[in-house]
């Protein structure tokens, strides 16, 4: 280590690194920054059997930390990082997954965003099921745990640029000992868009031995990084040696080992026949939505462009002489990463970098819903976010109502200070994402997010306000994320009724809704939109990555009696868990587990003033045609549907008659399934769980039932 003249350390605290017992390590670490206390706390029997871990874990921390009237910039605010009993196994492919929980600056309420990076399994392994921070630091400081020696420290380090990938380049040195030692570094971190912004994100480092650099993963959803930097924390450190398979001190190796042999050979065997994420990771979603009219392009204006095929392929672009996987053991490798990118603008403008992604969520976002088909941009845009610490997302959704705004004459150059909004304006979208990051001219109010941009352009420019809510896509204050659901009832509800906001994690079912019209019904989606949450909730509460549930599926698979499910993964999930664990859980255990901590989610929304149905709405752009433009561009689509679905005939109505009755009907279609799905889930028609829900799920604590009976 070098440099020791010029490190403080503020705090020091040692601990016994305790050997995991099955996946746990039954304590937490907590630090406050605002008076350096660093302690363990035991994690109770209790708390394990109903929170599990990773967000399980976060939501019960965080729910003791805050009051209803916390903000996410008030000290008591934590961020909680957790990643769950299974994380940490190197078997079996997407095993490294993190959790990470606090109060959003952007919803007000829970926000939670999983993350690979070698951070959370290094945590686990150094001895902690979680890290809990709260307090602000006075000024910019460093939290490093040394995993080996057991001992954590807060302190001032030499940091220079806050920018991601400087800062964790520049840590991972900093606190290795040689090239060979800086596998075992991870680093959590931010950059100056975080400071900025109230859409900051985190990324998880973790060193590509092959290649020689240091790698990141995103925390992205819905301001994480502005809370971290608010707290004045440059980074998290962790660094931890002799990585192995066994670390988790599993109840029954050779079932992990035997289930993990089964899948690997069947990625080998499977992925390059299927979506060929090894080669193409997630970008090969880019030409499925294309090709099924549901990519953003323009504002969630349209699902498909002609100028898409420039986005939809990557492979050239990519690297493939290394493994691509955010943790060890993932076979599925889809963390795909660009080198030698020559970026055009900005404060590294010239530089050759390198660019992990992009992801299909940030082509979307940052490309084909701003306008924008050129893969340079992208990658500029996409390594911009990342060094910034900006959500992709957030950042392209906002963008693209922006534009939409400018060209609606809402927006003009003297309010964006010159800038040129229109769809398609490439060098305009990056000098925004400049100004955001910079907290410069208009990036100040664009940084704002969607939510807090409609306020002050109906306040300040006079905006129609039906209009930007009708267009600004935004649910709970957070942005949406790249799909159209415009023709998947199920998929409208899936963002609507999310816990966190408008993100597609908790439900994903627009192939089985729109394509394989599988769930024709209210019950059939209301079935959809109860199981698929709490099984997606469950990979969030032990430290899994989703992907490789369903994007590589068994060869026989679409023989089986519920394909969309993938039985023979969920059969490898419960051998993982139990294997870990040593429990016997069943599909419905693992069910329950995860609807304990869903309900338990949506209290706390309601706790912090957003757990009601009136929470549940969501922006017509994202149910149906707004304007006369979108309508008139699947005209034949509508005038059928109005005909077929809802018997009025469209011949001789203007185009505006023919939306109002769509939306009508929609709207309505809307409403009946959000009744049909709260009755599924055991909450009034308020969307409030009732107090028998919150008995069977054993999460009928004091304070909850108390909650939760004001609102009855
Ligand atoms: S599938 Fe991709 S995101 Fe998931 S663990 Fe593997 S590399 Fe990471």
């Amino acid at each position: 280590m070098s440099e020791d003249q010029a490190r403080k350390v503020i705090q020091t605290f040692k601990y016994e690194p305790k050997r995991l017992e099955r996946g746990y390590s039954d304590r937490t670490l907590y630090v406050n920054l605002s008076d350096n206390t660093v302690k363990a706390k035991t994690i109770s029997e209790e708390t394990k059997d109903v929170f599990i871990g990773g967000r399980g874990y976060g939501l019960y921390y965080l729910w003791q930390a805050v009051t209803g009237v916390t903000k996410w910039n008030d000290p008591e605010n934590e961020i909680i990082i957790s990643c769950g009993p299974i994380a940490g196994i190197t078997q079996y492919p997407g095993t490294g997954k993190s959790i990470v929980v606090t109060l959003s600056p952007t919803t007000g309420t829970v926000i939670d965003s999983n993350v690979g990076g070698y951070f959370g399994p290094f945590m686990k392994f150094s001895g902690w099921d979680a890290l809990e921070v709260q307090g602000k630091a006075e000024r910019d400081v460093v939290v490093y745990i040394d995993g080996d020696k057991g001992v954590v420290t807060i302190e001032e380090v030499p940091l220079g640029d806050l920018n991601t990938h400087v800062l964790a380049e520049r840590l991972t040195d900093y606190y290795s000992e040689s090239e060979n030692d800086k596998k075992n570094i991870s680093v959590v971190s931010t950059g100056t868009g975080a400071d900025n912004s109230l859409m900051g994100m985190l990324n998880f480092s973790f060193y590509d031995r092959k290649r020689k650099a240091v790698r990141i993963k995103q925390a992205g959803r819905g301001g994480i990084g502005s809370v971290f930097r608010d707290k004045n924390i440059a980074a998290f450190v962790i660094k931890f040696s002799n990585v192995n398979g066994d670390l988790n001190n599993p109840a029954d190796k050779k079932r992990i080992n035997d289930t993990g042999i089964k899948m690997h050979k069947e990625v080998a065997s499977m992925d390059p026949k299927q979506n060929n994420m090894r080669k193409r990771g997630t970008t090969m979603l880019t030409p499925i939505a294309n090709d099924n009219d549901l990519l953003p392009v323009c504002n969630f204006k349209f699902g498909t462009h002609p100028d898409a095929v420039k986005i939809t392929k990557w492979e050239d672009k990519f690297c493939h002489t290394g493994s691509d996987g955010c943790w060890y053991g993932c076979t599925v490798g889809c963390a795909k990463v660009v080198f030698g990118f020559e970026l055009r603008t900005g404060p590294y403008k010239g530089q050759k970098v390198l660019v992990d992604g992009p992801e299909y969520e940030t082509i979307g976002a940052v490309g084909s819903n701003v306008g924008v088909f050129d893969r340079d941009h992208i990658l500029e845009c996409n390594f911009y976010c990342d060094t910034y610490g900006i959500d992709t997302i957030s950042f392209g959704t906002g963008a693209a109502f922006i534009m939409e705004c400018y060209e609606n004459g809402i927006l003009n150059k003297d309010i964006t200070g010159g800038l040129e909004l229109n769809f398609g304006n490439r060098e305009a979208v990056m000098e925004l994402l400049h100004q955001i990051a910079g907290g410069e001219g208009f990036g100040k109010i664009a940084g704002q997010g969607i939510r807090k941009m409609k306020k002050i352009f109906v306040e300040q420019y006079g905006a129609n306000s039906r209009f930007l809510e009708d267009i600004g896509m935004e649910a709970k204050g957070l942005e949406y994320s790249e799909y159209i659901s415009k023709e998947s009832l199920a998929q409208q509800a899936g963002y609507g009724m999310a816990n966190k906001g408008a993100q597609h994690d908790e439900a994903w079912l627009i192939f089985m809704d729109t394509v394989l019209k599988q769930i024709p019904t209210f019950e059939d989606k209301a079935e959809a939109l109860h199981f698929f949450p709490m099984f997606r909730t469950w990979f969030g509460l032990v430290g899994l990555c989703k992907l490789p549930w369903n994007d590589v599926v068994p060869a026989n698979n679409a023989d089986t009696d519920e394909p969309q499910k993938v039985p023979e993964h969920v059969e490898n999930y419960l051998n993982l868990y139990n294997g870990v664990t040593g429990k016997e859980a069943t599909i419905d255990d693992i069910l329950f587990e995860s609807e304990a901590v869903y309900n338990f989610q949506r209290v706390f929304n309601l706790k912090m003033g957003v757990g009601k149905r009136e929470h549940d709405s969501i922006p017509y752009r994202s149910v149906g045609p707004v304007t006369v433009e979108e309508y008139e561009s699947r005209q034949e689509r509508y005038d059928d549907q109005l005909k077929d679905l809802i018997g009025v005939d469209p011949s001789g109505k203007s185009t505006e008659e023919k939306i109002k009755v769509v939306r009508e009907y929609r709207e309505k279609q809307y409403e009946i399934l959000v009744d049909t799905v709260y009755k599924r889930r055991g909450w009034t028609d308020q969307g409030i769980p009732t107090l028998d829900t919150l008995k069977r799920l054993r999460v009928d604590f004091p304070d909850v039932v108390g909650l939760v009976k004001k609102h009855l």
